[in-house]
C-alpha cells in the first residue's frame, strides 16, 4: 500500500466497527440500545445558541487569529483563575477545534521521535494514537478496579526511562469514572514534575462530579508546577457543544508558541461563531451543569446497581464523567447462548447479535477485562438495556449443578 508508514501504524477503532453495525441493524428495523455515546444526550444551553446566531447575525464570520480570539482568552484565563486557582495569561492559552486537537498540538509540540509517553490504562482513545502520529512510544501504566483504576507514583518510577517525556493525567477519567483525590494526585505530579516530566492534564470532565467530590487542577499546586504543566478542557463535555468543536489548554508560554506554531499551518483559528458562543458560556450560571450532573447522578447510581445484581458482573461506582466500566472477565470462558465468550469483543458482539444492546469492548480503551458503558442516555434506554442484558446473560448461561 502507498500510505504512510506512520498512518499504517494507527489503528482501527473497534468503536467505529460496533457503531457502523448499530448504523446497519438499526436501518434494518431492529431496536438497539446503545450505550456507547461519549457525549451528553442534553442540548446546548438556549443562550449559548443565541450568542452564535447573534455572532453570524453580525457577521463575526471571518478568520480569527490562530490561538483564538482575545476576549475567549481573556475569559478563559479569568475562568482557570476563579474556579481552579491557577493564573495563567491569555498569552499562555491556546483555543482549539475541541480539546483532541490542542492534546495532539501539544504532544506534537514536545515529543521527538521515540519519546516516551506515560499513560494510565484504561485511557481515552486517541491518546495512543496522537502519541505514534507525533513519532512517539506510548508507554501504559496498568491500573485495576482494585486501586480504583488509579495510579502512583511508584507506578510511574517503575515505568520511567530516559526517554521519557510527557505523563497524561486524566481526572475525572473516560472511561473508569474514576477521580483522584488531591493528595493523590499532588503525590503523582511532583514525581513526574521532579523527574523532569512534562504532564498534560485533560480535565474535561471536571464539572460532571458526583457525591460532593471535588476537582483539582494539578497546575494550582504551585509555582514550581508551572513550568512542566499543561492543563487541558473544553466545552464539549460541560456545556454538551460537541458538535461546536472548541477546547484550549493553558500552559507554558514555550509550549503553547510551539502549539500554536503547528496549528498556524494546519488548521488555524477554531471556528469563530463557536468562539462567540464560548465566551458566553463561560459567563452563564451553573444552574443548567448543576441540574444535568444531578440527571447523570441518577443514572448513575441505577445503571450500577442493576450491573451489580447481574452474576458475573461487579461494577464500581465512579466518582466523575459519565460511564460505568464494569468488569466481565469471571463470564469468558464460560458457554453464553452455545458461544465461548473469551474477551471483551466477544462479549459485545454477543450482546448486540442476541440482546440488540450496544456497549463498547473495554480493549479499545485498553482493559479487555471490561465493558464501557456511557448513562448519556435516557432512563427508560437504561432499564430496557439492564432487562436485555440481564435476561441473556440469566438464560443464557449454562448453569452447571
Ligand atoms: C471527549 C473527550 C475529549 C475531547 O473532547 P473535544 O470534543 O475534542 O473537546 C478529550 N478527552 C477526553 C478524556 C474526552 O472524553
Amino acid at each position: 500500500m502507498a500510505t504512510s508508514n506512520i498512518v499504517n501504524k494507527i489503528k482501527p477503532s473497534a468503536t467505529l466497527t460496533l457503531n457502523s453495525k448499530v448504523a446497519q441493524l438499526k436501518s434494518d428495523g431492529v431496536s438497539v440500545i446503545g450505550f456507547s455515546a461519549g457525549e451528553p444526550d442534553f442540548d446546548t444551553p438556549e443562550e449559548i445558541k443565541i450568542s452564535a446566531i447573534e455572532a453570524l447575525k453580525n457577521g463575526f464570520t471571518k478568520y480569527t487569529p490562530t490561538s483564538g480570539i482575545p476576549e475567549l482568552k481573556k475569559a478563559i484565563s479569568e475562568k482557570l483563575l476563579k474556579e481552579n486557582n491557577v493564573s495563567y495569561s491569555p498569552q499562555q492559552v491556546l483555543v482549539s477545534c475541541g480539546a483532541k486537537q490542542v492534546i495532539y498540538n501539544c504532544i506534537l509540540a514536545l515529543c521527538n521521535d521515540g519519546d516516551e509517553v506515560l499513560i494510565p490504562a484504561p485511557y481515552w482513545v486517541s491518546y495512543p494514537e496522537q502519541v505514534t502520529l507525533a513519532r512517539g512510544k506510548s508507554v501504559f501504566i496498568e491500573s485495576s478496579d482494585e486501586n480504583d483504576f488509579k495510579i502512583t507514583k511508584d507506578d510511574i518510577e517503575r515505568n520511567i526511562t530516559d526517554k521519557t517525556k510527557i505523563l497524561i493525567i486524566n481526572s475525572p477519567n473516560n472511561p473508569t469514572g474514576s477521580l483522584y483525590t488531591e493528595k493523590e494526585l499532588y503525590e503523582i505530579v511532583q514525581f513526574a514534575i521532579n523527574a523532569g516530566l512534562y504532564i498534560i492534564s485533560d480535565e474535561i470532565y471536571e464539572k460532571i462530579i458526583y457525591d460532593g467530590e471535588k476537582h483539582v487542577s494539578p497546575a494550582s499546586f504551585g509555582k514550581e508546577f508551572f513550568e512542566k504543566l499543561i492543563t487541558v478542557n473544553g466545552f464539549s463535555k460541560t456545556f454538551s457543544m460537541t458538535g461546536w468543536r472548541i477546547g484550549y489548554a493553558a500552559g507554558p508560554i514555550d509550549v503553547i508558541k510551539a502549539a500554536t506554531l503547528i496549528q498556524d499551518h494546519t488548521t488555524s483559528g477554531a471556528n469563530s461563531i463557536t468562539q462567540k458562543a464560548a465566551v458566553t458560556a463561560l459567563q452563564g450560571d451553573e444552574k443548567t451543569i448543576t441540574n444535568m450532573v444531578k440527571e447523570f447522578d441518577k443514572r448513575r447510581t441505577y445503571i450500577v446497581e442493576r450491573l451489580n445484581n447481574i452474576d458475573g458482573i461487579t461494577c464500581m461506582l465512579p466518582k466523575g464523567a459519565f460511564y460505568v466500566f464494569p468488569n466481565i472477565s469471571s463470564l469468558y470462558n464460560r458457554d453464553i447462548c452455545g458461544q465461548k465468550v473469551t474477551n471483551s469483543v466477544d462479549l459485545a458482539n454477543l450482546v448486540l447479535d442476541k440482546a440488540k444492546t450496544a456497549f463498547v469492548p473495554g480493549i479499545c480503551f485498553g482493559s479487555d477485562a471490561h465493558l464501557r458503558i456511557s448513562y448519556a442516555t435516557s432512563i427508560e434506554n437504561i432499564e430496557e438495556g439492564m432487562n436485555r442484558l440481564e435476561k441473556l446473560l440469566n438464560e443464557g448461561i449454562e448453569h452447571k449443578g
